[in-house]
């Protein structure tokens, strides 16, 4: 059998802003499958790891490769896109459009497909995700965990101009930020549910010990630019490496500090 090509292979990835160098020659790879955690304080630049993944900003310098294919537009300028999802820490919905037309807006576009297994695909995703009947409301008239809800089903729609048998890469950008310890539960299980169900490769960005431990099987340690530590998701519970040490303790002591960031 073929060897699968990484979901995600970066080398010297690097961006900046004015003088700055928030991403600094990062290299990795996930393999397709592969659950990955980023983790790092605030302003470390987790999401624009993601953002980037995502093909909403192009990285100043390096070279992404996503499913084998070097990336150098912003998606929307490309032609053959790679299957990213990516679930944005708020819901990120469409206020004036029904959560049928949210969850399905992927499969709008595409003229051949009927209302009707447009209707049935949305509504497969939504019962996935423990919603029924609400694909006509609007998103103002759901709570905002059912919202939460509607954007993983989203997350769960395949493009059908792509290939059926794609296996997509999904990104989640702090899933659980403010949620209570349920709630984040709730999350995380939908998180690895939609991972399973979509046959994809993640990378979940997040500082909640709970969500990094229960969703992922690697981690990657961001600090001043650079991934200070990598390993295992039981090496990152045991590890007495100074960044892991502080950041699983909230140390104040410790190699991150303010004035570096
Ligand atoms: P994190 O998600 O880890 O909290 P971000 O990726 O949002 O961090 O941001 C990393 C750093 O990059 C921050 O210092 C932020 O201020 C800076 N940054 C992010 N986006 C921009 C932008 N468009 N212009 C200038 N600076 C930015
Ligand atoms: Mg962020």
């Amino acid at each position: 059998m073929k060897k699968s090509k990484p979901a995600v292979e970066t080398k010297n990835l690097s961006i900046g802003w004015g003088e700055v160098n928030v991403l600094n020659k990062l290299n990795f790879i996930l393999n397709e499958g592969e659950k990955l955690a980023i983790v790092g304080p605030s302003g470390s630049g987790k999401s624009t790891i993601l953002k980037i993944l995502a093909g909403l900003i192009l990285p100043t310098n390096g070279e992404l490769k996503i499913f084998g294919e070097k990336q150098t537009y912003l998606r929307l300028d490309q032609n053959n896109p790679p299957d990213v999802r990516l679930v944005f820490q708020n819901p990120a919905l469409l206020g004036s459009l029904t959560i049928e037309e949210n969850v399905g807006f992927l499969l709008k576009r595409n003229k051949n497909l009927s209302k009707e297994f447009i209707h049935e695909k949305v509504n497969e995703c939504l019962a996935d995700v423990g919603l029924f009947n609400v694909e006509n409301k609007l998103p103002n008239e759901l709570s905002g965990g059912m919202q939460k809800r509607v954007s993983f089903a989203r997350a769960l729609i395949t493009d059908q101009t792509l290939n059926a048998n794609t296996k997509p890469l999904l990104l989640f950008d702090e899933p659980t930020a403010g949620l209570d310890p349920i709630a984040s539960s709730r999350i995380e299980d939908l998180i690895n549910k939609t991972n399973d169900k979509a046959n994809g490769s993640s990378i979940v960005v997040s500082h909640v010990l709970s969500t990094i431990e229960r969703t992922s099987d690697k981690v990657l340690m961001l600090y001043g630019g650079k991934f200070r530590w990598a390993g295992s998701i039981n090496e990152f519970k045991k590890s007495n490496d100074p960044y892991v040490f502080q950041f699983r303790y909230g140390k104040l002591d410790g190699p991150m500090q303010p004035k570096d960031i």
